[in-house]
């Protein structure tokens, strides 16, 4: 049988690198997703055998495109790329916010994606997970921040774009269930990136966050399909 190959996009740093590595240790050949091929290049060399470099910006449709070609078969999808640009709540916060948040972190895992299902389907034991947040949660938060409690409304562009995200995963899930897809979200809790300035002291290791996706990447077949879990496998509510 053929190695397994999963992708992690935006994996030169953060959460998607631990993820990266964990698949890697597994024995799968991982495709490091990086938008700058020197940043790809130098995680690719850190994390080692089974690591390979793919340059993929998930908000250019040509790159994605070219991406995909260059993968025949993909048995993990893990889409980690996401972006944060402010706490602000919906009222204070600019149209151009929400596009360009909504950009990457929804229609840029779309995009991927769809130009990944191909590959995907020729795989016997597909899984896609997407890296959504906790803050997402309409009804539940444990992150220790005030402003994405509920019913704080901070975060409002990075927040409902997780939502959507969310709303996405299920639809997936139903879409692809009979060829044998299981397709999850994570929420990997509070983690000291550079997605989180000021989070060091109150946020874990992300190499922690990284095992709920390694768990997701490699779900049995009669593991669940269009659910919400934390890192540590705990339902999160919707
Ligand atoms: P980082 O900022 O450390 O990493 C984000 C990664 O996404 C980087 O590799 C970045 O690349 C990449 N990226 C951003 N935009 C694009 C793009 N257009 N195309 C390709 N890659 C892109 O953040 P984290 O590791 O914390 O975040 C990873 C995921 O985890 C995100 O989806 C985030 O929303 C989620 N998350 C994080 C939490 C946390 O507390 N840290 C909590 C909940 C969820 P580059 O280096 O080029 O900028």
């Amino acid at each position: 049988m053929n190695k397994r190959t999963a992708l992690v996009t935006g994996a030169n740093k953060g959460i998607g690198k631990h993820i990266a590595r964990l698949l890697a240790a597994e024995g799968l050949t991982v495709y490091v997703g990086s938008r700058d091929p020197g940043r790809g290049q130098r995680a690719v060399e850190e994390i080692g055998a089974g690591a390979r470099p793919l340059v993929l910006d998930v908000s250019d449709p040509d790159g994605i495109a070219q991406a995909a070609a260059q993968v025949d078969r993909l048995d993990v999808l893990v889409n980690n790329a996401g972006i944060s640009l402010s706490l602000a709540p919906p009222a204070g916060t600019g149209v151009e916010e929400f596009r360009r948040t909504y950009e990457t972190n929804v229609f840029g895992v779309v995009a991927v994606t769809n130009a990944f299902l191909p590959a995907l389907s020729r795989s016997p034991r597909p899984r896609i997970v997407n890296i959504s947040s906790g803050t997402a949660s309409l009804t539940w938060s444990t992150n220790p921040n005030p402003q994405f409690t509920p019913g704080s409304g901070g975060a409002a562009a990075y927040r409902s774009s997780k939502a959507a995200l969310n709303a996405l995963t299920v639809l997936y899930a139903q879409t692809l269930a009979h060829d044998g897809f299981k397709v999850n979200a994570l929420a990997p809790g509070l983690r000291a990136t550079d997605l989180t300035p000021g989070a060091a002291a109150a946020g874990g290791d992300p190499a922690e966050a990284a095992q709920g996706a390694l768990r997701l990447a490699l779900l049995p077949d009669d593991g669940p399909t269009g659910g919400f879990f934390s890192w540590d496998g705990t339902p999160v509510p919707w």
